[in-house]
């Protein structure tokens, strides 16, 4: 394995698509999406050929994520391509779970360890604001599928927009624990400058962990599986927990693990950083992939990797949507 600054990289972000059945406020614009075509976007084959190669470089998490996974065809095939592998232990997916409930059982055969979901309001009519397209009800039976297809446990992603979902801190938590689920607060990101004000929208861990402390003071910390940069907190009887990942108001850049790969080829070191290293010549340039080239890459990725990211809180308007980059 190689090391980064004494952090072991042994984590890779998958975007498998740029497309995504929801237009969520603060992740993509409403229209007027340049779509990668159907030849940028990596085959099933070059991203498991990648995975080999990533494998011998020292990764053995793989998380699925877009745009949203599950609207690629044939994802199932792909996780058990990458279950395939030797080196990989564990194969999760973030998704928004709209389409979650006829394909939970199929994922969980083919490999998928686990599923995290995004969910940012318990709220019908806000859900639909902020997704821009969305029917709660939708997820909400997602989630129920994933848990009786063992892909658990479930985490549920829930970003913090100021005025739009503040006022619903403790009511997901509540949520969270009265259903044994993981809820991590996450704070919104200056990915790109979306038509979302970010500096009057974004809300600290300190302010969401200060809220939740005061309303449930007995909370003590704990640690979830895959819970990656989460902070998470439990009740003494409950299953459930509640956490926050406080990537802007509190660097965790020390302790990250992962790198980033586009669903056009492209890996990245750092979230919020525009540096990125081509993979396509490896994959495409002749008639057989050039795996040696492929572990070359990955190598420099990492090793390029910064210590740390200079200014998190500053918008960065050159940056691909999140939904290119897979969040
Ligand atoms: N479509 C899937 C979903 O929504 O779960 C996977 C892709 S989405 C880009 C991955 C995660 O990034 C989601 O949990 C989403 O809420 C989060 N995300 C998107 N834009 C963000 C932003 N500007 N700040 C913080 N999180 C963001
Ligand atoms: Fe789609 Fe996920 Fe972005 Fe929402 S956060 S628009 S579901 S990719």
């Amino acid at each position: 394995m190689i090391d980064s600054f004494y952090r072991n990289i042994d984590y890779l972000r998958i975007s498998i698509t740029d497309r995504c059945n929801l237009r969520c406020l603060y992740c993509m614009p409403a229209e007027g999406v340049v779509r990668m075509t159907h030849t940028e976007i990596l085959r099933y084959e070059e991203i498991a050929a990648i995975v080999r190669a990533a494998a011998d470089v020292g990764i053995s998490k793989i998380r699925l994520t877009g745009g949203e996974p599950l609207v690629r065809p044939g994802v199932a095939d792909l996780v058990s391509m990458l279950k395939a592998v030797d080196g990989i232990t564990d194969i999760s997916m973030t998704t928004n779970a709209i389409l979650l409930e006829e394909s939970a059982a199929r994922l969980a055969d083919s490999g998928l360890d686990r599923v995290n979901i995004s969910l940012d309001s318990l709220d019908v009519e806000k859900f639909r604001t902020i997704t821009r397209a969305g029917d709660i009800e939708k997820v909400f039976s997602g989630i129920e599928e994933a848990e009786a297809s063992g892909l658990g446990p479930v985490k549920i992603n829930t970003v913090v927009i100021r005025g739009f979902n503040d006022d619903e801190i403790i009511d997901l938590a509540d949520w969270a624990f009265s259903n044994s689920l993981h809820l991590r607060f996450i704070e919104f990101m200056p990915v790109n400058d979306s038509s979302f004000p970010f500096i009057e929208k974004h809300i600290s861990s300190d302010e969401i962990r200060n809220l939740l402390f005061q309303y449930y003071p007995e909370l003590e910390s704990c640690s979830i599986i895959g819970g990656g940069p989460a902070i998470s907190w439990r009740r003494k009887l409950d299953t459930g927990s509640v956490g926050v990942i406080e990537a802007v108001s509190h660097s965790f850049c020390e302790h990250c693990n992962r790198i980033r790969l586009t669903a056009d080829g492209m890996l990245k070191p750092c979230l919020f950083s525009n540096d990125e290293i081509n993979l396509l010549p490896a994959l495409r340039d002749d008639v057989v992939i050039n795996y040696d080239e492929l572990f070359k890459k990955i190598e420099e990725t990492i090793r390029c990797k910064p210590a740390s990211h200079v200014d998190f809180k500053r918008v960065n308007s050159d940056s691909r949507c999140m939904n290119e980059i897979g969040g």
